[in-house]
Parts: C-alpha cells; sequence; structure tokens
C-alpha cells in the first residue's frame, strides 16, 4: 500500500521514493490525497532553528502564488529527530541537455524568460542563491520552472542567510578565491550568465577550453567570457552570431568586479532587441543582427543588413522564431532546411525561392511535398506567383508541406 506522508496538514501519497538527490536533502515525487492529479515535491532538509526559520519564510513569502515557474515550497513541518519536510509544487520539464538542440532565437527565449524570472523574484526581495543547470527545469516547449530555493537570500535582515554557497561551475571568481564565499546578488548575476550562455552556445563556457577543476577557475576568473579563449570548432556557434550587444553583455557578466554585472532588467531589454532582429543566411546560419555587420558569422560571406525599412520578414507559424531576411534584387532567397534551422523533414531542403525582382517578389515552388498560399482568404497550391511588395504588409501566409509561415515586409 502507498505510504501517506502529512506536511503541515497536507496528506500526501509518495508516487516515487527517494526521486530526486537535492544538494541538502532527499526528494519523493508524491500526490496529495485530496488529489491524485496533483504532483508535488516532498522533500526533507537537515533539521536546524536556522533552517526552520528560513523554511518558513519561504512558505509565507508563498513563491509559486508569484508564478507558477516558482516551484518555491508552500508548507513545511519540523517532524524531529533532526528533519524538516517541506512541500513544493511538482516542476515538469528537464536538464538542458535533455531535448535536442534549439535554434538560436528559441534559446534567445529561454533566456528571455529565465532572466524576466529572476528579475521578477528581485523585484520580490528573494534571490535564488543556487542556481544551476539542475534547479532550472525547461520543459519542450520551453517553458521555464526555478526550483530548490533551499540556499536563498532575502532582503530581510531577520532571516539568516544560506549554509551553502551554490554549485562549482556556477560560482562567480571572488567564490572561488575565498575573498567573498558567501551567494550574494551578483554572484547570482555571474551564475545567470553561465547558464544564459550554456543555453545560448549549447555548452558548458569553458567546455573543450579546459578540463581540469584548476584550468576551469583559471578560465571562469578572467573577468571576461570564456567563449573569446575557444579555437572554435565548425560545429560551434560562432559567438558573433549572438550579435555585439550579447556578446558585451557576457563580458560584463563575467567581471571580476561584482557591481560591473548585468542585472536581469539589463539583459531583458537585450535579449528582446536581440529577438527582434534574428535574420537567417543563405548558408543557414542565424545570427542576430545588427547595421555595423558586414559579413555572415557562419560564412564569412558579405552581407548587408538594412536599415528598419526594407526587410523581408518570416515569422514561422503560430509561434515560431521570427527571422529577418537579406533582400537583394535579381537574388533568389532559399526557403527550406538547408536555410532555416529545426524545420520538419517535410519540408524539402531547397523548399521555396523568392526572388525580388524591381520592388516585386516572384515566389517558385522547388520543393518535394506542395507550397499553399493562402490569398483573399483561400489556399491555393503554388507553382508561380508575382507578389507586390504592398501584398507582403499585411503578411502572406504560406504552408510549406504541413510547416505554417507568414511573409512580411516593413
Ligand atoms: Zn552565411
Amino acid at each position: 500500500m502507498a505510504k501517506t506522508i502529512e506536511v503541515g496538514g497536507v496528506a500526501t501519497v509518495i508516487k516515487q521514493a527517494n526521486f530526486g538527490q537535492g544538494g541538502q536533502g532527499q526528494v519523493h515525487l508524491v500526490h496529495l490525497k485530496s488529489d491524485p492529479d496533483k504532483k508535488m515535491a516532498l522533500k526533507e532538509l537537515r533539521g536546524s532553528t536556522r533552517a526552520l526559520a528560513r523554511t518558513k519564510y519561504l512558505c509565507q513569502r508563498n513563491l509559486s502564488a508569484l508564478s507558477p515557474a516558482f516551484a518555491g515550497p508552500i508548507v513545511c513541518e519540523d517532524v524531529g529527530n533532526g528533519r524538516i519536510l517541506h512541500l513544493a509544487p511538482f516542476a515538469e520539464g528537464g536538464d538542458l541537455d535533455d531535448y535536442p538542440p534549439r535554434a538560436l532565437p528559441q534559446n534567445l527565449e529561454i533566456c528571455l524568460e529565465f532572466v524576466s524570472l529572476i528579475q521578477l523574484l528581485e523585484e520580490n526581495g528573494i534571490v535564488h542563491g543556487d542556481l544551476g543547470t539542475g534547479n532550472i527545469r525547461i520543459a519542450p516547449d520551453g517553458t521555464v520552472t526555478l526550483i530548490d530555493f533551499d540556499g536563498y537570500l532575502a532582503d530581510d535582515p531577520t532571516i539568516p542567510p544560506p549554509d551553502t554557497i551554490g554549485q562549482f561551475p556556477m560560482l562567480a571568481p571572488e567564490q572561488r578565491d575565498g575573498t567573498h564565499e558567501q551567494p550574494t546578488r551578483e554572484s547570482g548575476y555571474f551564475a545567470m550568465a553561465v547558464f544564459m550562455s550554456t543555453v545560448a552556445t549549447g555548452r558548458y563556457p569553458t567546455e573543450g577550453l579546459a578540463d581540469e577543476p584548476t584550468d576551469v577557475v583559471h578560465y571562469m576568473s578572467q573577468g571576461h567570457w570564456p567563449e573569446h579563449d575557444r579555437i572554435s570548432d565548425v560545429d560551434d556557434l560562432p559567438i558573433a552570431a549572438l550579435g555585439q550587444e550579447l556578446v558585451d553583455l557576457f563580458d560584463l557578466a563575467f567581471s571580476l568586479n561584482p557591481q560591473a554585472r548585468p542585472s536581469p532588467d539589463v539583459w531583458r531589454r537585450a535579449l528582446v532587441r536581440a529577438l527582434q532582429n534574428c535574420w537567417v543566411h543563405d548558408c543557414g546560419q542565424c545570427f542576430v543582427a545588427a547595421s555595423s555587420m558586414q559579413a555572415c558569422p557562419g560564412c564569412g560571406a558579405q552581407i548587408t543588413i538594412p536599415g528598419t525599412r526594407g526587410q523581408l520578414k518570416i515569422q514561422l507559424l503560430p509561434t515560431g522564431p521570427r527571422y529577418g531576411l537579406e533582400l537583394k534584387d535579381r537574388v533568389a532567397i532559399v526557403l527550406g532546411r538547408s536555410t532555416i534551422p529545426g524545420l520538419p523533414p517535410t519540408v524539402s531542403s531547397r523548399h521555396l525561392e523568392i526572388l525580388p525582382f524591381g520592388g516585386k517578389f516572384l515566389l517558385r515552388h522547388v520543393g518535394r511535398n506542395p507550397t499553399l498560399i493562402r490569398q483573399r482568404g483561400q489556399w491555393y497550391r503554388l507553382q508561380e506567383s508575382w507578389l507586390d511588395a504592398d501584398d507582403l504588409n499585411s503578411g502572406i501566409d504560406l504552408q510549406l508541406a504541413d510547416l505554417m509561415l507568414s511573409l512580411i515586409s516593413g
């Protein structure tokens, strides 16, 4: 028979004991006795007056009411024998590397959601204190959830600080050299950047650069983003693809001066701008464009990024990434798997050609499965069709095999 455990008056039934090993205690997956569909995480902490005061405070703050993305504890109980139990909502999702690689705009969206959560926490007087890839859960659709708040810092002076310093891969230089081991808001900014660097590039900042812990410490403590020191491999994301603004923020975030590290608000604004300027080049390289850019960060070919006007954009529907495309008169743009990352296999590598020609566009189907175009509310099979630039002002919906997208100018 399933074991029932009561925490602070809430009855739960164990679904899976020892579900995961948290840094500070054992975690069981349970469900509410009154609602078997409601999954919760039951955690056992080592008891102390200090741990109990901290856990009670966290339960009172009820972070999960602030946002469902905060899986913080809701009730807790000192059960004696040096044990405290607390109950938190269960977070779906996995680690970063549990899913196949995502396209750059999707990774930037994960970063944006993540920093927005850190900002919301901070505005409510809480610093997570123990950010690490295991404590940041990512669902298949990219939804981010923060778990394990046991190492939090509060801006309430009556709350004792945590007795943990965080996880080795995420520690700031001042924690590594012992000048300030205790986590701070600014060491959290460092950890935040380590996580986003890993999301954006698909690798830990020193992966392939350093293996020995002393070498990792060296590269993480130089005062600049370790990605600059890497001899890049053809499969690596060239960091220039993130755009100069984000590269500069990563350098500041790895600063030895904690006060120089960008806040979540600064990151959030830069990420919003980056997401509005994602481009994809003929070679399939996606990048954050700036008008100063003269070469594709992927293949090095010369490119011209137009100003705010005269751009052609594709939006993958319903809520996929939006990319800008370079428009050159009489040079065909190819849409397909060879030029846009992450498209389904039903789309051919070259599926649709768009030829800008004297202010008009010639659309030509070249793929295996059909291309459909919506005009005046009706879907038509497209072989070849001319569009005026005006037609694109309000967007033209296309369907490449089973992929819906919208073509927009301006
Ligand atoms: Zn290129």
